[in-house]
């Protein structure tokens, strides 16, 4: 394995280039109105990168004004459906055209490697602003034949002023996720990126602005969630909160939303997803799935597959398997374009997932591999796995965030639905095995919103992602998201 430091040359490091740190409003970059700001660190070293423009309730309460006036008199949800589609479309060019920076900021700030960055975070989400781009002009209603001489017939009209608050572990993924809808349908936002991971978002603000957004349609406070976060979840004027993030914080979201204007909310939260293999799978596959399933993006997924499940007579020798591609896995510096594992976000999360480990050696679960720090600098675990994993553990009922693999083995396909389905959370799930009855029966009895057959984290923007039980309310992407961001309206008219 690589060391925790870079291993290419300064000299050969891109440049990063940070152009923005300031708050959005109306169309103009500002200052926080109290004039503070708060510092964006690199997770490679500790240092920090750059201060950024620290929103609060005031600032909110501006960036609301701003956004109401553009609903309610801008162009924006008057104009033609297909110029809106044809915005979206000119930023996803944008974002095409400077893929190179944007992955950059992305990677220095969040410290996912750059070849994740550029191969799945950039092309996922300049993918979704089309997909929505090509929905602008498609959102219809319907014509209801009822009782009587009247022609009755539905609108589906923009929610209006809508909160979106995102999490740090896909920043430009997660803003396409919430942008790209919410815009489609006509709607203005109001967008908090993380507070560990503002950049990028704000980038993206200069090439909204870029690619002709009327000022207002978009604002972006970037703040803390308890500050910037909780002004937006009960703001008086806000019609939608949109949230996704810790179950926890979902709960305060909602609970905020019922206790003001009774916004509408959707909330996409943690999981503790089941990946559930076979012995009659195609095991060199399942073994890549497995590893990919919680490995990807230092494990900071929230439909990581945390819970591997094997079979119980091939389970040995699949762990034998999936401990030699674990050790493959090169950790370091994240610019390095052969690094496979970069640092976790943070020194808040590299302590919790730390803690998640020392959990899981308490609790009598067997250490396979890892389960340290690794290097001197920034905030690197080495990938770990756990063996003999049972149900009632903490790391095998807690979603964990990082690189930490819990595996347990299982007797029949009975045993591998009841336990799969032993959890609060329902966001995701998979199942690997040559046969297809029983693997359609296991994506049918999964409480989950999302269930893969053999393969795990195929993402595309017109399929729909979200939790059943307290992973989530609704669905974000494809058709279904576009309801999130609409209102249904009946008009009857007397003939
Ligand atoms: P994590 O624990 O993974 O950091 P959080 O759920 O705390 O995830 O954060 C996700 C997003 O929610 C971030 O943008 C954060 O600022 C915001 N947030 C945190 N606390 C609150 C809150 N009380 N109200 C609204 N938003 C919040």
């Amino acid at each position: 394995m690589a060391t925790a430091t870079s291993t290419i040359p300064a000299a050969a490091r891109p440049q990063v280039n940070v152009s923005q740190t300031k708050i959005l409003i109306d169309g103009k970059w500002c200052n926080s109105v109290s004039g503070r700001t708060f510092e964006t660190i690199n997770p490679t070293n500790g240092e920090v990168i750059a201060r950024v423009a620290e929103g609060e309730k005031v600032d909110i309460d501006l960036a609301v004004k701003s956004s109401r006036h553009a609903f309610d008199k801008g162009p924006w949800r008057k104009m033609n459906a297909r110029e809106r589609g044809k915005i979206l479309n000119r930023l996803a060019d944008l974002m095409e055209k400077n893929i190179k920076e944007l992955a950059a900021l992305e990677t220095l700030d969040n410290g996912k490697p750059i070849s994740d960055s550029l191969a799945a975070d950039l092309p996922l989400a300049i993918d979704c602003y089309r997909y929505y781009a090509g929905w602008a002009d498609k959102i219809e209603g319907k014509t209801i034949p009822i009782n009587g001489p009247y022609f009755c017939y539905t609108r589906l009209e923009p929610v209006g002023v809508v909160a979106q608050i995102i999490p740090w572990n896909f920043p430009l993924l997660m803003q396409a996720w919430k942008l790209g809808p919410a815009l489609a349908a006509g709607c203005t936002v109001i967008l908090k990126p993380a507070e560990q991971t503002p950049l990028s978002a704000l980038r993206v603000g200069e090439l909204l602005l870029e690619a002709g957004l009327p000022p207002g349609v978009v604002n972006i406070v970037p703040g803390f969630g308890e500050t910037a976060g909780a002004a937006l979840s009960e703001h008086m004027d806000v019609d939608k909160v949109a949230f996704t993030g810790s179950t926890e914080v979902g709960k305060i979201v909602m609970k905020a939303a019922a206790n003001s204007n009774l916004k509408r909310v959707t909330l996409e939260l943690g999981g503790k997803s089941p990946n559930i293999v076979f012995a009659d799978a195609d095991l060199d596959a399942a073994v890549e799935g497995a590893f990919f399933a919680l490995f990807f993006n230092q494990g900071q997924c929230c439909c990581a597959g945390s819970r591997l499940m094997v079979e119980s007579h091939v389970h040995d020798e699949f762990v034998e398997r999936l401990l030699t591609r674990v050790k493959k896995q090169k950790v370091g510096d994240p610019f390095d374009p052969t690094t496979t594992q970069g640092p976790q976000v943070s020194q808040e999360q590299f302590d919790r997932v730390m803690g998640y480990i020392e959990s899981g050696k308490e609790c009598g679960a067997k250490m396979a591999h890892g389960g340290n720090r690794f290097g001197k600098l920034g905030y690197f675990i080495e990938p770990t796995v756990f063996t003999g994993v049972e149900d009632h553990m903490q790391i095998a009922q807690e979603e964990n965030f990082g690189p930490v693999l819990s595996v347990m083995s299982f007797k029949n396909v009975d045993d591998a639905i009841e336990r799969g389905n032993k959890s609060f959370y329902g966001l995701a799930a998979a199942v690997w095995t040559r046969d297809i009855s029983k693997a359609h029966r296991i994506a049918a009895e999964l409480r989950a919103g999302t269930v893969w057959i053999n393969c795990y984290d195929v993402f595309d923007a017109a399929a729909p992602f979200g939790g059943f039980k307290m992973s989530g309310i609704g669905r974000e992407l494809g058709e279904y998201a576009l309801h999130n961001y609409t209102e249904v309206k009946t008009v009857t008219v007397a003939m």
